[in-house]
């Protein structure tokens, strides 16, 4: 027996890679009948006579699942933001961080197109980049023309299962060729390639990039809040989590409530103003989600 991890499924078939091979395996019958799908991402263990005849016999635990793309086990997602055209976009990035922590994925955020700015929007941009620092994501910036900062990337791939994610413009296909130029992902200004196509016939496939493995498409499409609850909305906040053990209040929602740390931070100006905003109207839309009576 041996242990791999499934890059591709296609017309029954699983391809695991295992050891640098791809092994073409089935899924056994008993799957069927537990209901077990092999997902794209699972790690398993299977028994093969050749390079097309194996059989995947288990499938390991998953530490989480994707919908959209269907993909097991993501590590971590690349969040892509292009510093103008289109323009970063605060309360986006926000929605993707939210969605993100929920499913205990680790984010990294890449703000690209940096070779576009002249100084007025460079401040603003920085201005942001340093919120997102503070609050302890790691933000990498860089230019698919002109190259800087891709190659900081690399470590973050290598040994992971990571999904780009982000609006279409933004520089993802382009990333992906300047970090492994014999892809040759086509790449457009009206978005048609790794997008749409793809998500329709829900077929994905992982990459061999940076000696980690990438989806061919982009994660998070849907960003609504339909598997978040109220209570979680606040731990999705680094900033507010780290601070919650201060308001006065446990299970504080820091909205209403007296003696609110998160509240004294804001006020203090040690927590932005747009975070405080985003999270109050993430908020609305979650409890909005919700039958009144
Ligand atoms: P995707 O839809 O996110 O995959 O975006 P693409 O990679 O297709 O890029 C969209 C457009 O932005 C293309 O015209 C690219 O040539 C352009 N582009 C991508 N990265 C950069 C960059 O760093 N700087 C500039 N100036 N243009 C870029
Ligand atoms: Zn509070």
């Amino acid at each position: 027996m041996a242990e791999g991890k499934i890059i591709k499924a296609l017309s029954g078939f699983y391809y695991v890679l295992s050891d640098g091979e791809i092994i073409q395996c089935r899924g056994r019958g008993v799957f069927r009948k537990h209901k077990i799908t092999p997902l794209v991402g699972d790690h398993v263990v299977f028994q093969a006579n050749s390079k097309t005849d194996g059989y995947i016999m288990e499938v390991c635990e998953r530490k989480n699942e994707l919908i959209r793309p269907p993909i097991a086990n993501v590590d971590q997602a690349i969040l892509v933001f292009s510093a103008v055209e289109p323009d970063f976009s605060p309360v986006l990035l926000d929605r993707f961080l939210v969605l993100i922590e929920a499913k205990d994925i680790q984010p990294i955020i890449v703000v690209n197109k940096m070779d576009l700015l002249d100084d007025e929007i460079r401040s603003t941009i920085e201005t942001y980049i340093n919120d997102y620092r503070q609050i302890g994501y790691d933000v990498i910036e860089t230019s698919t023309v002109t190259k800087s900062g891709i190659e900081k990337l690399l470590p973050y791939l290598e040994g992971r299962i990571s999904v780009f994610a982000g609006q279409s413009g933004v520089g993802k296909s382009s990333l992906l060729n300047a970090l492994r130029p014999d892809l040759q992902l086509k790449t457009n200004d009206i978005s048609t390639h790794l997008g749409r196509g793809k998500h329709t016939t829900r077929h994905v496939e992982l990459m061999e990039v940076g000696g980690g493995l990438v989806a061919d498409t982009p994660g998070f499409s849907a960003l609504e809040f339909h598997d978040i609850e109220e209570e979680q909305l606040p731990l999705c906040f680094p900033e507010f989590r780290e601070r919650s053990h201060e308001c006065k209040f446990r299970g504080c929602t820091h909205i209403a409530e007296p003696k609110c740390a998160v509240r004294k931070a804001l006020e203090a100006g040690e927590i932005p103003a747009y975070r405080y905003d985003h999270y109050v109207s993430f908020m609305e839309e979650i409890k909005e989600r919700k039958p009144r009576y």
